[in-house]
């Protein structure tokens, strides 16, 4: 084999490996052309190192490893964000998650303003900016895109894995975006109480049951269990957020979170009994319930008071 194999004959050589949009994927992503390029040069000679990084790139994938990981990159919300094994790779039902955080933060952002009488009108352009918090942030998908959203807000994201803040702080670099990363194993690192509050908190957390059989098969083999898995019943992730997010929020901030298609009942008694009000949730484009949230209530600043009194 020399450098007389064509794009065409490559892409023939892995038929029966990989579906063919997957070969132009990854041969055009290792001859930084787009796939489609390949299909109107596919007479253009490959090289032999071309040839040999295509074949190993074919015989990955061909072990299951996820199509993200092989090129290095995803696309979340019409943008691309890099991905490495020390992160989730961004999945469109986050972007339902980014859509509910963003119509919340208009509505927190209406009512702060509404409830603040001392802001009169002319002082509204001087209101601290609304804060958010993203847990877990991985590639940093939902901080960034929301960063980009909501340009005047205050964006903190924070992550247990310094790889994946490295990594999210890159993708935060190329996409312009100003977000403040923080090292966290969930609000561990915040002050809490009276230090860091937030008008709006958002996280796609680990929420899959330890022994799921779902994570033995396709891309969740090669993803970082810790972004995926949560105790025996998927829950431990999200019932340590909800249960210390409250003393995280402003008194009218809310609380919005992706979980499992089958936790849609377990987050609404959760959530009830941590006393949050205005509980809501949101279907992605399968039809399942894969957001709630809600809004931190006055019960939440009298359960504070009693702990603090005791
Ligand atoms: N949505 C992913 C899945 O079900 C899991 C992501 C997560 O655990 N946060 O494959």
């Amino acid at each position: 084999m020399s450098g007389q194999t064509a794009i065409a004959a490559a892409l023939a050589a892995s038929r029966g490996r990989l579906p063919a949009s997957e070969a132009r994927l990854l041969l055009g992503h290792l001859l930084n052309r787009p796939a489609v390029w390949l299909l109107t040069h596919d007479d253009v000679p490959l090289d032999a190192a071309t040839l040999t990084a295509f074949e190993k790139l074919t015989a990955r994938r061909a072990a299951g490893e996820p199509i993200a990981y092989l090129l290095g990159r995803r696309e979340f919300f019409g943008r691309e964000f890099l991905v490495s094994p020390a992160t989730l790779i961004p999945r469109p039902e986050t972007e339902l998650l980014v859509e509910v955080a963003l119509r919340a933060a208009q509505k927190v952002g209406a009512d702060r303003t509404a409830s603040c009488a001392e802001i009169r009108h002319e002082q509204k352009d001087h209101a601290p900016p609304l804060r958010i918090l993203d847990l877990g942030t991985g590639s940093g998908c939902v901080a960034i895109t929301l960063a980009l959203a909501l340009p005047a807000a205050e964006v903190v994201a924070v992550d247990a894995s310094r790889e994946a803040l490295a990594l999210a702080t890159e993708n935060a670099r190329r996409l312009g975006a100003r977000v403040r990363f923080a090292h966290s194993d969930w609000f561990a690192a915040l002050a809490g109480q009276c230090g860091e509050r937030f008008d709006l908190i958002v996280g796609n957390p680990p929420y899959i049951a330890a022994g799921d059989a779902h994570l033995a098969q396709g891309d969740l083999r090669f993803e970082p269990t810790a972004a995926l898995a949560s105790g025996a019943d998927g829950l431990d992730a999200l019932r340590a957020i909800v249960a210390a997010a409250p003393a995280y929020l402003t008194p009218h901030g809310q609380l919005w979170l992706e979980h499992g298609h089958d936790q849609a009942a377990a987050m609404v008694t959760l959530l009830q009994a941590t006393g949050f009000g205005s509980i809501e949730q949101h279907r992605d484009l399968a039809g399942i319930v894969r957001v709630s949230g809600g809004v931190r209530t006055d019960a939440h600043a009298t359960a504070m008071m009693h702990q603090a009194s005791r």
